[in-house]
Parts: C-alpha cells; structure tokens; sequence
C-alpha cells in the first residue's frame, strides 16, 4: 500500500539536524511527501540552499536581519519570503499543509505548535520541549481540534509502533532506553572534569548540539519520560528508563499478560522521521538494516541517578507537576548554553538546575501564559547566577 495523496510538509528548524534527516526522507519519497514549507532560526545560506532545491512555497528565518539577503537569493523564484518568530507562528496555518515537522530546539516550537494544532494540522513531533513545558495544554489542544501528534522521538516511534494493534489493550509499562551517553561509565570525579568537546561526541546517535549534550547529562532522557507520559497517557510510575548501550532496540512496551514487545533498528533517524510522516503506512527504504550475525551481544543496565542527577530531577518535576517541568527546561536551555560556551562546568548544569527548581516560583495550574512568564523569569534568573 502507498499513500493515497502527496501530503504537503511544513518543516519547522529545516536546517537543523531532523530537518535536514526530513528533507532526505523527502527526496526518498518524492512520490509521496511535497515540501510547503520551510523556516529556519539563523542559517541563512542552507535555507537559501534548501529552499532552491526543494522549491517550497514559502520560507520563514526568524532571524529577522536575514531577510534581505534571503529575498534577493531567492528573488528569481516563485516563492514567498518572510522573516520573524511571528511568521513562523502564522505559516503553519496555511491550507494546503497536511503535516507540521516541529524540529526547532527548546522552548521556541511551543507557540508555533500551538498554532498549527488550532489550525487542524497534524504534528510530527520532534520538538519535546514542546511536551516538557505544557504536555496538558497540548494534549488539551490535540483532542478538542482532532490532530493527531506522531512522534519522531526514536524512543517514542518504538511505542508507537508497539502500539499499532493495541489500542484496546492495557499498558502495564513503558520501557525507555537509552544509550547512556559517552560518559556511561565515566566516576564522578571524571564527570567533573569533562570538557564540550568530549560531550559533543555522541557514541551512537548524530543529533544537533543541544541534545547532544542533554544526551550526555541524560537530562534527554529524563525530558522523554515527561514525552511519554503526555503522549501515551501512561503515569512516570509505570515508565522505566533501561541503558542499553548498543541502541539497537529503541524502546518497549510491556503489557498486563507480561508480554514485551519491543522495536529494533539501526540509530537512523530517518526510520522515526518516515513513520511519523506516511502513518499508518510504511514505505520502503534503501538505508542499512540490522545485521543480527553481527550484533554480538545486547546489554541493559540501571541508569545511575547519582552521577546523572538530571534523570531525578526530572522524575521529581513531574511528581510535582504544574510549571515545575518547564522549570527545569528553562534551566537546562540556559545551561547548555552556557556549558557550549565555556562558561560553566558538565556537572554545574545539574547544579543549577536544582537550585531552580528550588527557587523558582511554583504554580500548579499554569495558562499559556504563566508557562511563558515561567521560561523568561527562570531564564532571568539562571542567567543572573552564571
Ligand atoms: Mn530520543
């Protein structure tokens, strides 16, 4: 079975890593997937680059002081040009998309995501903070305008995919792996010591900077338990994080008869990517596959909360629920950051962080709103310490 119609692609963060992994998929399935629209933060010459390869109708750069080079690049072409945060927010709306690709980093994809739900529009999500900071009031938004959201998420793409077929059937638990990151096995006294450039180097996966590092302090893990939680409507309880080294199988779901079904790949990307984009159909690639002669051994372990505090904190964000979630991403955001740019130290990131969650003002209710004033003050906040 192929897909019934062209589905028209809106790309939010085409630029960056899942946007480029998305145009590729794109190019496998030119058949099937058409390209709308693209935006992009800053980067400039690969929006101009993609732009005139993918022929969209219309580009965004938030970065408003790019919007004249990007007008001129582009001028001898049928497309539309427009430049702001704003733009971005709007573009989703537009009629003929069928699906908005949410990849820009952190606490931005929240109001466009906002916008192409009301707009009827069906997310692949890629963008977890989205999740992180107001899983309810998507959730909320989701069900009353009917869109489905698909994750992109690798983990999230193995449960879902676990999941076809079982709509009926009680989840006992999920089962999250994760890779552990390239400091697994590093002492705490060596944790202390570890520069970027260590913790840019991702063992299995290649993923942009921030999630790379969030990857290393397995804070990205602590954020998918809070994904899974609003995706799958299961409680943190019953989510267990499982490090699996080789990142083979990307998650499980077990069932109430005991039984634990599981979804394997090669760390590809673009596996998630095309999932989310041709649901409930699957397409044919030409990407490597597993070689089962080859896989010498499958390992599991128990994550270690102590070296990796960031995992707790996250588990402790959703007990108390409300804002404390998107305070600990706010934290984090500025963290990494400022751990990208030499200013703090690896193990200061979960530091801070705590020290947010304990001084920030708490709301159990929050609106859109609060969830906004929540980012810019904690961001404030945590800037003023570092
Ligand atoms: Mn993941």
């Amino acid at each position: 079975m192929e897909i019934e119609r062209k589905r028209q692609i809106a790309i939010l963060g085409s630029t960056g890593s899942i946007g480029t992994q998305t145009l590729q998929v794109v190019e496998e399935h030119p058949e099937c997937f058409e390209v709308y629209a693209l935006t992009a933060n800053r980067r400039v010459d690969e929006l101009i680059a993609q732009a005139r390869k993918f022929l969209p109708e219309a580009v965004v750069i938030a970065d408003e002081s790019k919007y004249e080079q990007l007008k001129e690049a582009l001028s001898d072409l049928p497309i539309k040009i427009y430049a702001g945060y704003e733009a971005i927010c709007q573009i989703v709306e537009a009629k003929p998309i069928d699906v908005v690709v949410t990849a820009m980093v952190g606490f931005s994809g929240l109001r466009p995501t906002i916008s192409a739900i009301k707009a009827g529009k069906a997310i692949a999500l890629a963008n977890k903070e989205t999740m992180v900071v107001a899983g309810e009031l998507i959730n909320k938004l989701a069900n009353e305008y009917q869109t489905p959201i698909l994750p992109v998420d690798s983990e999230h793409s193995a449960i879902f995919q676990c999941l076809a077929g079982e709509a009926h059937n009680k989840i006992e638990k999920l089962i999250l792996t994760a890779s552990g990151g390239p400091f697994r096995t590093f002492t705490k006294e060596q944790l202390e010591k570890v520069t970027k450039e260590q913790a840019l180097r991702h063992p299995n996966w290649s993923m942009g900077a921030k999630i790379t590092i969030d990857s290393a302090t397995m804070m990205n893990k602590g954020f998918e338990v809070m994904e899974a939680k609003w995706l799958f409507g299961v409680g943190a309880e019953d989510i267990e994080v499982v490090v699996h080294p080789q990142s083979v199988i990307h998650s499980m779901v077990q069932f109430r008869d005991g039984a634990v079904k599981a979804q394997l790949g090669t760390p590809d990307m673009r596996l998630p990517i095309m999932y989310a984009l041709s649901y409930p159909t699957r397409l044919t690639s030409s990407w490597e596959r597993l070689d089962f002669g080859k896989l010498s051994e499958l390992t599991f372990e128990k994550p270690d909360m102590e070296r990796f505090p960031n995992l707790q904190h996250a588990y402790d964000a959703i007990a108390m629920g409300g804002n404390m979630p998107c305070v600990v991403n706010a934290a984090n955001e500025v963290c990494v950051a400022a751990f990208l740019q030499d200013k703090i130290g690896f193990t200061d990131m979960s530091r801070i962080i705590e020290r947010a969650m304990q001084s920030a003002s708490y709301q159990l209710k929050p609106s859109l709103d609060d969830y906004i004033e929540t980012d810019s003050e904690v961001r404030k906040m945590v800037e003023a310490w570092i």
